[in-house]
């Protein structure tokens, strides 16, 4: 393998283990095989002067900025001339010399580069003029920061989410975005940079427009890939058309895309063909067709989802969708259903929008017979219709509905908020229907019954599951305050203002809990307005008991620099001996020892930091041994002490 395939595929597998190390606590390999293949990274970094965005040796900071500066573009950037036809395409390309590609479907972006080093990044726009987006850009992964090539160099992309981590983003979000291209484009036009750390932006490289002395387009972007680029998969010169259209099957690659660009390969002839006002002569786009299938419309079913939303979905005949049966397609809001006069027993045409996501196109008979429910389908509360950007959407008022409990909830437990490890949605909602969780602090409160119920009468949990989660949901005790305002879902209150707020209120609950008693202005925060302010305020107002109690089930703690809670005994570790009285027997010391991040070691060293004996005066082996090391000697009630005061 070359060295920049190398480099590629070793910021994939640190990349990896880095995950498995601090996202899942189960590394893949030993700090030593990490080592030694960061050394090897490193080493051909400084070779090639290639350096990924991604790779562990850079390490930048995610942060908000204030605002998108605009930019303008050296050449115009136009679209492609579009057909659905692939004899236009015939046509078009003649006897001439052509190569084909994917037509991504993402953000378009060029990058500049300068010296070897990357200097911009810039969206598409209006096409004359995009906006800034280079700090964004230095969360894209597979874009180098280095390169080799020292002359100023600027390269057209998409800037593109694989279908696979749209899954597993869209997975935790509320509102799921409806294609790669939307979660693409609203992360790299995000202001906070902490959300573009966390999600896996591709650039994929498809133009260069610095000219590289070579004639052949389909070269330069070999070049551009040598430099370390991704660029898009191409195919070989003067392939037939049907042999492009047969190579590049959307389902071939992890990227979405919508066509195929047929690409004349030679520099000099595509700048003589010249351009239109929309699109250059040297390149067409094919368009994949969305077939229309025909169906009948046999039900429309309202969902309530976490927020309390009430999204409608079409429930139609089965229909053969390119391949997949389909019985189902979202309505998205009330809008979408008045516009199309839906009513059951409709004809309805049906397609697989971008061979994707099934919708609903038009309705052949329009009956209108549709009702708008006038409860919410999950807790029978009332309903309200909103208007949201223009369109009508229906919601549920009632603050109790089980499903917005369990939305809170996931959203109260999960990674950034509490963290209790392995609660999953489906748990919550077990709990939530056996009635045993009404409220965050009933999570720490289930009764012994319950408990009992749980580890032996509840199908798909035994007992060291149920063991292991309770075990976890006491580990989430300690915890930070921005953590713990985070998990309170208020509205317009995300990680960022969270950690704000803590730390104006230097990490303590009681000096939190003091301003629900008081009023004080968030505006004095940074980046506090008067929607955040009134937000803040209106849930003071309005959930002042809960949360006065819910406090008192946690420990607060400081957080180390990743945010994650410092743990009271960490980087400690203990010698027991002798005989307890305060805890059961060994197990259990040992085991509040590890919960609150410390160690215990069988016998006393250099490395003890405390020798926990009740009878602190004894002549025993291991006292002796930690008096000569100099090793302090505590009673379990002085242990105790220390974990709880
Ligand atoms: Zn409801």
């Amino acid at each position: 393998m070359d060295k920049i395939g190398r480099i590629k595929e070793l910021v994939g597998i640190l990349q990896k283990a880095a995950y498995a190390y601090y996202g899942l606590d189960s590394p893949l390999m030993t700090d030593k095989e990490y080592d030694d293949l960061y050394d090897e990274l490193s080493a051909l970094e400084k070779e090639t002067n290639c350096v990924l965005a991604g790779s562990p040796t850079v390490k930048v900071q995610g942060y908000v900025l204030d605002g998108f500066t605009k930019v303008r573009h050296t050449k115009p950037m136009l679209s492609a001339n579009k057909t659905k036809e692939t004899n236009e395409i015939k046509k078009f390309v003649g006897e001439k010399s052509f190569y084909g590609s994917y037509k991504l479907d993402g953000l378009t972006v060029v990058v500049r580069y300068k010296d070897g080093k990357f200097t911009q990044g810039i969206t598409r726009g209006n096409g004359i003029e995009g906006e800034d987006i280079t700090e964004q850009c230095k969360f894209i992964k597979n874009l180098p920061m280095n390169i080799s090539y020292k002359k100023d160099l600027e390269l057209r992309g998409e800037c593109v989410i694989s279908w696979d981590e749209f899954r597993r983003i869209n997975k935790d979000l509320d509102t799921p975005y409806s294609h790669p291209r939307n979660l693409a484009a609203g992360t790299l036009r995000n202001l906070d940079l902490n959300i573009n750390k966390e999600r896996n932006l591709s650039f994929i490289v498809f133009e260069c427009v610095t000219d590289l002395k070579k004639d052949s387009k389909s070269e330069t972007l070999i070049d551009v890939y040598n430099m370390g680029f991704e660029i898009v998969p191409i195919t070989k010169l003067n392939s037939t058309v049907n042999q492009v259209h047969d190579a590049l099957q959307p389902e071939f690659y992890q990227y979405p895309v919508d066509g195929i660009i047929f690409e004349l390969d030679s520099r000099k002839l595509s700048e003589s063909l010249g351009a239109t006002s929309h699109h250059e002569y040297c390149r067409m786009a094919l368009k994949w067709e969305d077939e229309l299938y025909e169906t009948k419309l046999k039900d429309i079913e309202w969902n309530t989802s976490k927020t309390g939303l009430i999204n409608p979905v079409a429930v139609f005949e089965p229909v053969d969708l390119d391949g997949a049966i389909t019985t189902r397609a979202t309505l998205h809001n009330v809008s979408y259903i008045e516009d199309l006069q839906l009513g059951i027993g409709d004809t309805i045409q049906v397609y697989r929008a971008n061979m994707v996501i099934p919708k609903v196109h038009s309705n052949l008979t329009r009956s209108n017979a549709w009702k708008l429910p006038d409860k919410c389908p999950c807790c029978g509360g009332d309903v309200e219709i909103h208007n949201e950007n223009g369109s009508k959407t229906l919601h549920c008022m009632n603050p109790d509905c089980k499903t917005k409990l369990l939305g809170k909830l996931v959203h109260f437990v999960s990674k950034n908020a509490i963290n209790i490890d392995g609660m999953s949605e489906a748990t919550l909602q077990l709990l939530i229907e056996r009635g045993w969780v009404k409220s965050f602090k009933d999570l720490y409160n289930l009764k012994e019954n319950q408990i009992y119920l749980w580890k032996y009468h509840t199908v798909g949990f035994g007992e060291k599951s149920v063991d292991k989660l309770l075990e976890n949901i006491e580990k989430s005790r300690n915890t930070t305050l921005d953590r713990f305002i985070y998990g309170l879902c208020i509205p317009l209150i995300g990680r960022t203002a969270s950690k704000v707020i803590a730390k104006e209120f230097n990490n303590q609950a009681e000096e939190f809990y003091d301003i629900w008693c008081h009023s004080y202005d968030f505006t004095k925060l940074d980046d506090f307005g008067d929607a955040m302010n009134n937000s803040m305020k209106v849930f003071i107002r309005d959930n002042y008991g809960w949360i006065a109690e819910l406090i008192g089930e946690f420990n607060f703690r400081e957080s180390d620099n990743n945010g994650n809670v410092k743990q009271v005994l960490e980087g400690e570790t203990f010698v027991i001996t002798g005989s307890l009285k305060a805890y059961k027997n060994r197990e259990e010391l040992v085991s509040v020892i590890e919960r609150n991040g410390g160690k215990v070691s069988g016998s006393v060293s250099a490395k003890t930091s405390y020798l926990i004996n009740n009878d602190v005066a004894s002549t025993s082996g291991k006292n002796k041994k930690a008096h000569d090391l100099g090793i302090p000697i505590i009673s379990e009630g002085e242990f105790i002490q220390m974990i709880t005061s």
